[in-house]
């Protein structure tokens, strides 16, 4: 205990501040903790020696067994829309905050374990992770992160030695998160039903000064404070379909106020470019489709405008109609997102009003020919290095071709060396993305007790921009055949 006792220099605003939104609680005792992974450069960046944390004492931090000094674990009470239905009262059913620390560039961040076990808001869950989730949630997010995109961290995963049944026996395990925040659009929700119209201006007052300051210095703070939001979440989901993401449980509970992405369960990458990919076992209408990211984040937002209306304004029609008008403004400000992005994914540095529409050419030529997104990119870069390079949409495609005519005169009207742009191309396109069946193969070695495979994926994908000889196998597609019928699943 007292080699771990100064381990994290805790600050916990938010059990402390809003008392209305958490109940005090501690991690479930497990048998026989056992580190499985650990994120170093988190840890020092969260200001910890690592070195301390891989032997017993880390194992017993990341699976609740040992409270670190200064802790104030609580679980977080939160509401949501789920699959568009509302549910009052979800919050954390297996999962505490431990607090927060200040990290080395002076950042506040909460370090959460999800996995240990059951609190007052488990309502019919077991409290409890399996280890293929959660290293699922640790590759995803620590390969957002390297991809640039806003998501929460991972620093650990631990295996409790007990076994959780789900579709069958497996693995107990604890992921320990880092987030900026564990604000939800949920936790507003939650907190404009509960009555008390302090408690709400509070938390809302609590997340302008945690994320948002700027808005302090606006002629109508609350409602700037909505569009900050909006921006981040336009900013966020634009990043997601630049990548070809899915995250595939969009709920207002699963929508953070910093605009980070959070809860990774039955997210994919998508591999052949259709913007009806789903692949989660539960979306059964496609509400959180590829396509559908853009349009549901509206959705969300409009959910968060809700509870904001009477801080707005009194009146509730100027407050309905300012709030109205900032989310009309959500479609431009995706679309403004997404468009820069592509300019650099395709090496355009001059940009024309008819961008957008030059992009979706590209898309729906990509989806006639099924071709796989993320490595449509890279031929393109490849392309531009060498001419006599295969067609990336095969010889006979016309229609493409006159594309890729048109792409190229573009380029070469920029006054930049093709190789310029191809070079601004490949840091804007990844190599490497998690993909579903290199996953998959991790993760089922992982339960059976074969880290390597995990070990070896992460590298990759936590470096994915820089193209690395004997890494062709993770840079191709899932065989002929996995992605008919792959479904992911929330392990829950
Ligand atoms: P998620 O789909 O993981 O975002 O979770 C939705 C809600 O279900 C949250 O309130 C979780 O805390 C809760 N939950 C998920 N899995 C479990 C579990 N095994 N036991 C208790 N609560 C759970
Ligand atoms: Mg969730």
């Amino acid at each position: 205990m007292t080699a771990v006792s100064a381990l994290f220099d805790f600050d916990n605003t938010y059990a402390r501040e809003l008392k209305e939104l958490v109940v005090a609680w501690q991690p479930d005792e497990v048998p026989a903790p056992s580190l499985v992974v650990m994120n170093s450069e988190l840890a020092q960046e969260l200001g910890v020696d690592a070195d301390g944390l891989d032997g017993p004492g880390g194992a017993s931090i990341f699976s609740g067994n040992t409270l670190p000094v200064g802790a104030t674990p609580v679980a977080m009470v939160y509401a949501g829309h789920q699959f568009g239905g509302y549910s009052p009262r979800l919050g954390d059913g297996r999962a505490v905050l431990l607090g927060e620390v200040l990290d080395c560039n002076g950042h506040r961040r909460d370090l959460h374990l999800k996995g240990s076990g059951r609190t007052p808001l488990s309502r019919g869950g077991d409290g409890k992770a399996t280890l293929g989730p959660m290293l699922r949630e640790f590759v995803i997010a620590e390969a957002m992160h390297a991809l640039g995109v806003p998501t929460t961290r991972a620093l650990a995963v631990a295996v409790t030695g007990e076994e959780i049944a789900r579709e069958g026996m497996e693995p107990g395990a604890v992921l320990t998160r880092v987030a900026s925040s564990h604000l939800r659009v949920g936790t507003f929700e939650y907190s404009a039903r509960a009555g008390d119209n302090d408690a709400f201006k509070k938390l809302v007052d609590y997340s302008i000064d945690r994320h948002y300051r700027q808005v302090l210095d606006a002629e109508q703070p609350y409602l700037a404070f909505f569009e900050a939001v909006l921006d981040k979440q336009a900013g966020l989901i634009a990043q997601w379909m630049l990548f070809g993401f899915i995250h595939g449980v969009m709920n207002t509970d699963n929508v953070t106020i910093s605009g980070e992405g959070i809860d990774y369960g039955p997210c994919a990458f998508m591999d052949r470019y259709d913007p009806a990919t789903v692949f989660s076992s539960i979306d059964h209408a496609g509400r959180y489709a590829y396509g559908n990211q853009p349009h549901i984040t509206t959705w969300n937002l409009t959910r968060l405008a809700e509870t904001l209306v009477s801080l707005v304004n009194e009146d509730f029609d100027v407050a309905a109609e300012a709030l109205t008008s900032a989310l009309n403004g959500f479609d431009d400000r995706y679309r403004s997102h997404w468009v820069a992005g592509m300019r650099a994914k395709l090496g355009i540095v001059v940009a024309k009003d008819s961008d957008g529409d030059f992009f979706d050419e590209l898309l729906s030529l990509m989806q006639t020919s099924q071709l796989d997104y993320t490595s449509t990119f890279r031929s393109l870069a490849a392309l531009l290095r060498d001419q006599a390079a295969e067609p990336v949409f095969g010889a006979e495609n016309l229609i493409a071709a006159h594309w890729v005519t048109r792409w190229r005169s573009r380029l070469a009207a920029q006054g930049t060396e093709l190789s310029q742009a191809a070079d601004l191309m490949d840091a804007a396109n990844p190599v490497y993305i998690p993909r579903n069946h290199l996953v998959d193969q991790a993760l089922n070695a992982a339960t059976k007790g074969d880290m390597v495979p995990f070990q070896e994926l992460l590298r990759v994908v936590t470096d994915p921009f820089v193209e690395r000889d004997g890494l062709e196998r993770f840079a191709k597609p899932a065989p002929d055949g996995f992605e008919n019928g792959f479904k992911t699943f929330c392990g829950t």
